[in-house]
This record gives C-alpha cells, sequence and structure tokens, in this order.
C-alpha cells in the first residue's frame, strides 16, 4: 500500500477550467472573458515594446546570473518603491518603507502572511467579499484566520457604508486586506473621500492594513491608482503592501513583484526589514532576477520610462473604450441603466450582477466564458465582438 494512497485529488482551479473548455469550443464567434490576462484589440498578450527593449539590452549587457541577496536587486528597491509612493514622498524621505522583491504579487502576499504569523501572531485577516480567490487560499494556508467584511449587495452595488460599519467592529490590532485601485473580481474601487474614512477606523481601532496593489495604472493612472496606498503611508506609522508588475509590465511569467513594510521610523523599519528577509529566505532564498531587471532597466531610463507610461495608459485606455462600447451597445436594448455598473467599475474587470445560471447561458447559447461569478474580464473583448456580446447580455438577463 502507498503512503499516498490516502490522498484525494481535488478540483482543478476554475480559471484553468475555463481556459481549457474556451479552446475547446469549435465557435468561431466565442469570446474570452475568463482570465485576468490584459489583451489588445486582435486578442493577442504581447510583450510590451519597452519590456522586449530592456531584454535586448539585458542579453547584451548582464554579466552575471548570481544570487542576488533575499531583498532582491537594490535598484529594482529603490524604483519600485518611488511608483508606488511618489518620487517626492514623504515616506521615502524619512527611510520609513523597506521593499523586498518577490516571485509576483502572489510571493508578496506569501511573504505578508508568513511575515505577520512570525512577528505578529495576527488573530485575523479582514477581507473584502467577495475578493480574488487567492487571498483566501494564501493566508489560510500560512495559517491566519480569514474573516469577510461586506464589499458589494446581490444587487452588484458597491456597500461602502456597510463596509466601514463592519471595520468600525474589527478588533483592536487585526489586520485588514484593502485594493489599491481596480478591485478583483468587482472593479468598484474606494473614491478619496472614502480612503479618508477607511484611515479614519484604521487609525482609530488600531487596525493594521494590508494593501494588494496588483494594478498600478489599470484604473484612473499611475498616481492617480496609488492614492490609497499613499494617504495611508504618510499617516499611518505601519502598513504592508504587496505589489505586483505581471500586469502594469506584461510580465506575467517573469514572477515580478514586491513585498513592502512601512515603519514608524527608520530603525523601525530596519528591524522590521531584517525579518523580512528571514522570511522570503526560508521560503525559496532569493528571488528570480529577470523581471526585476526589466523593469528597473524601463524605470531607471528616461526615455524608455516615459514609453512605458504611454503602454500603460494605451492598455487602461482600451480597456475603459470597452467598457463605454459595451454600454453603448446595450443601450440600444434598453439595458444601459441595468449595465450601468460597468461604467462605475474600474480595471480589468467588471462585475456584471449575473447569476451563475446565466454565465453557464452565456457560455452554451454564445459561447461567451467568464466565471461563474460573473465576474468579465473586459480586456478579453474585442471591438468587434462588442455588439455580438452586448445581444447574448440583453438575451441573458431577459
Ligand atoms: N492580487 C490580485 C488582486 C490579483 O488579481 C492578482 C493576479 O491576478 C495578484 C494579486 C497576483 O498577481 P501575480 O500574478 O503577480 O502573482
Amino acid at each position: 500500500m502507498s503512503m499516498f494512497e490516502h490522498i484525494q485529488r481535488v478540483p482543478g482551479d476554475a480559471i484553468l477550467g475555463l481556459i481549457e473548455a474556451f479552446k475547446n469550443d469549435p465557435r468561431s464567434r466565442k469570446i474570452d472573458l475568463g482570465v485576468g490576462v490584459y489583451r489588445d484589440d486582435k486578442g493577442d498578450t504581447p510583450i510590451l515594446p519597452t519590456v522586449k527593449d530592456a531584454e535586448r539590452y539585458l542579453v547584451e549587457h548582464e554579466t552575471t546570473k548570481s544570487y542576488i541577496g533575499s531583498h532582491g536587486a537594490a535598484d529594482y528597491g529603490d524604483l519600485v518603491l518611488s511608483l508606488v509612493f511618489g518620487a517626492d514622498s514623504e515616506v521615502l524621505a524619512q527611510q520609513r518603507a523597506s521593499l523586498t522583491q518577490s516571485p509576483g504579487g502572489t510571493g508578496a502576499l506569501r511573504l505578508a502572511a508568513d511575515f505577520l504569523r512570525t512577528n505578529l501572531s495576527p488573530r485575523r485577516i479582514w477581507i473584502s467579499d467577495p475578493t480574488w480567490p487567492n487571498h483566501i487560499g494564501i493566508f489560510s494556508a500560512a495559517g491566519i484566520e480569514i474573516k469577510r467584511y461586506p464589499y458589494v449587495d446581490d444587487q452588484n452595488h458597491f456597500v461602502f457604508d456597510l463596509m466601514l460599519e463592519a471595520l468600525r467592529q474589527i478588533p483592536e490590532g487585526d489586520i485588514v486586506l484593502l485594493h489599491a485601485c481596480c478591485h478583483n473580481p468587482t472593479g468598484y474601487d474606494l473614491s478619496r473621500e472614502q480612503w479618508q474614512a477607511v484611515l479614519e477606523v484604521l487609525r482609530e481601532r488600531r487596525l493594521l492594513p494590508l494593501i494588494d496593489m496588483a494594478y498600478q495604472g489599470f484604473g484612473h493612472g499611475l498616481d492617480e491608482d496609488a492614492y490609497g496606498v499613499r494617504l495611508l503611508a504618510d499617516n499611518l506609522d505601519a502598513m504592508i503592501i504587496t505589489f505586483s508588475c505581471s500586469k502594469n509590465f506584461g510580465i506575467y511569467n517573469e514572477r515580478t513583484g514586491a513585498f513592502i513594510l512601512v515603519a514608524g521610523n527608520k530603525e523601525e523599519m530596519l528591524n522590521i526589514r531584517s525579518q523580512a528577509a528571514i522570511t522570503a529566505r526560508e521560503n525559496y532564498s532569493n528571488p528570480p532576477a529577470h523581471g526585476a531587471s526589466v523593469v528597473s532597466h524601463v524605470l531607471g531610463n528616461d526615455a524608455l520610462r516615459q514609453q512605458w507610461v504611454s503602454e500603460v495608459t494605451e492598455m487602461r485606455q482600451r480597456i475603459r473604450s470597452l467598457r463605454e462600447q459595451l454600454v453603448n451597445a446595450l443601450d440600444a436594448h434598453g439595458l444601459r441603466e441595468r449595465f450601468s455598473c460597468v461604467l462605475e467599475q474600474n480595471g480589468m474587470f467588471s462585475y456584471l450582477g449575473l447569476s451563475p445560471e446565466q454565465v453557464d447561458y452565456l457560455r452554451d447559447e454564445y459561447g461567451i466564458y467568464m466565471v461563474r461569478s460573473g465576474r468579465a474580464s473586459m480586456a478579453g473583448l474585442r471591438s468587434e465582438q462588442v455588439e455580438d456580446m452586448a445581444a447574448a447580455l440583453a438575451d441573458a438577463v431577459k
């Protein structure tokens, strides 16, 4: 009898199943709104020209593949910190922030979870309902209890007042996970006033914010999308940020992210930074180097950086334009009001307020694929498919 005999098979990731089902669907007019990967209007996920440039440079000039240390490359750390906090940030001037390069945003979240368990023995982490499902997996795997606060009601409205009320009830010392921008899966983000209200509750209740920032640049702009992060960092003496370069540099498979800690002062920052190095070492020793070298090369070169800003702008504007095209097309079916949420939401995802049965209907009848929560990855839509999509949605909700 094998030692593995008792181990049960579990269902695979729903998104991977969706990708497979889409690939096998023979219909030529099928539409893939499943996976959260940017696509251009041809349906491709190309390598950004600035990333290609940086890679060409690296092939020519890189001289070693030696280890880069548990915190990763120092230039990457400095450049990403200034992207997140802004070049003239007080937090950076006061040397209150530490960055540890991580294998993607997911790796940063796992570092955060392990760091918290080791150093703070937190009771709980409070996560929006709904959220990116991996948040639950990552923090549970690290042994942290998951609690939920309301975010969207069953009519698909952002319920900020209920969220704030729930935050007010959280016991002191607990952790609150917030999305910096482009909330996954709903696309509903906090306004400036709402960030301010959250800041006040965090301060009053002595809660520790953990901000997941996976889509900087995809909402309203690189600086605009960092508004909440910067507000909290300027006004609190402890917070955590998990950052991903997967989407805004389009380097999904290079696994490039950052685990950022903000402390009350430089001394405290150096203390917690030393702990972050141990957490990284115990997980995977050193992060992968290539993606971070690409990011540093792009951000560290004025011309390339400017070009990258335009590339991010183009991705953001394409998604914004698709949202407008879709709602205009739905108008012809008398559904502008019903789907006005699409224009309120930001970033890659739109929570359409569909039942699982309606999602199944769209797949079976029209070859339109999305996760059963009714989350559509908007960049999966091509302009030429907008009319089809609107007609299919009109049929599904009639
Ligand atoms: N956080 C959120 C909210 C995400 O949507 C994602 C990716 O989809 C991540 C983190 C992790 O991104 P990465 O691919 O860099 O691990």
